[in-house]
């Protein structure tokens, strides 16, 4: 329910994503790419043939208001109308946005002489441009430069490094709810229990319902991504069940995926998921038409 495809940084096509659900007998998936929903018409199409049911989704970065403790949040759309145009409009601004801050970026390493150029980095590109893009041709182009890919991010591409520039146009929360709401969907904050940044989690989750928050996404693959990475299950068992009591003490729908981006990362899709009665509740909130006529 939290997948990216080649149309952001993920390594599979949306098609083989479905392909691969059903290889795994998943009866639903959600294709939740980075600010684009580009592979969502061939994953419903791939679907359709292949009897499983496509989300249309999306996953928004959201511009950081540290007064608000809103800050590097993600915000998940499901059972959105894909196509429509407000929607659509906006996130080619932000794709475009993307695009400049990225050439902006690989410039900032060029004139540090590391070897990478924008053509090589926007060749493994479809659609979205992500920070993982520059950083696998960087590593690729410079061996002996830096121990790994976290090092690079450290020196250069996280927030405060070298390289870090931010976006001209980037959604506030209470904006990106609203667009997702506008466009039929169910806002649903993303892997709640990875916000290092953020200093008091209840309060900034009451704060987001009450801007139009509708759930939390509960299961969620922390041990495989920062700032968890190698969690001891017992641990994440532990969070997740916070995170669980909270979204039921206020009444926020519950939502899981595992954030499978294909290769590269050890995460299995349909690792982390929801069940059917959850997948339900979740699917009632949502007013696109063509989402209730289906259910
Ligand atoms: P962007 O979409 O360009 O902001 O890049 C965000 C992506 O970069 C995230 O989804 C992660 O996959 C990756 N990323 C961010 N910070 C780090 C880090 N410190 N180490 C490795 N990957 C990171
Ligand atoms: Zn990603
Ligand atoms: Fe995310
Ligand atoms: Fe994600």
């Amino acid at each position: 329910m939290h997948i990216h495809s080649t149309c952001s940084d993920g390594s599979f096509t949306p098609r083989e994503i479905v392909e691969l659900a059903r290889a795994k007998a998943l009866k639903a998936i959600a294709i939740a790419d980075h600010d684009t929903v580009e592979g969502v018409a061939e994953a419903v199409a791939v679907g359709e043939e292949r009897g499983i049911e496509v989300v249309p989704a999306v996953e928004l970065s959201i511009k950081n208001e540290p007064e608000k403790d809103f800050v590097e949040l993600h915000l998940l759309g499901y059972f959105i109308d894909h196509q429509d145009e407000e929607l659509n409009d906006i996130l080619d601004r932000i794709v475009q946005a993307r695009i400049e801050q990225k050439i902006r970026q690989i410039k900032v390493l060029q004139d540090d002489g590391i070897d990478v150029s924008v053509e090589e980095v926007f060749s493994l590109v479809r659609r979205v441009p992500g920070r993982p893009h520059i950083a696998e041709v960087v590593m690729r182009r410079n061996p002996g430069r830096f121990a790994s890919k976290e090092e690079l991010f450290a020196e250069y591409l996280t927030v405060g490094g070298k390289a870090y520039s931010k976006r001209s146009f980037s959604l506030t929360l209470a904006e990106a709810i609203q667009v997702i709401v506008k466009a039929g969907g169910v806002p649903v904050l993303a892997h709640p229990g990875a916000y290092d940044k953020v200093k008091d989690i209840e309060t900034m989750i009451r704060r987001a319902q009450e801007i139009g928050l509708q759930g939390l996404e509960i299961a969620y693959t922390y041990n495989k991504n920062r700032p968890h990475y190698g969690m001891a299950p017992t641990e994440m068992q532990a969070l997740m069940a916070r995170l669980e009591a909270l979204a039921d003490k206020l009444g926020l729908v519950k939502t899981g995926g595992s954030d499978f981006h294909g290769e590269g990362k050890d995460i299995e899709l349909g690792e982390m998921g929801m069940n059917c009665v959850e997948f339900q509740e979740l699917k009632a909130k949502s007013s696109f038409p063509a989402t209730i006529d289906r259910s």
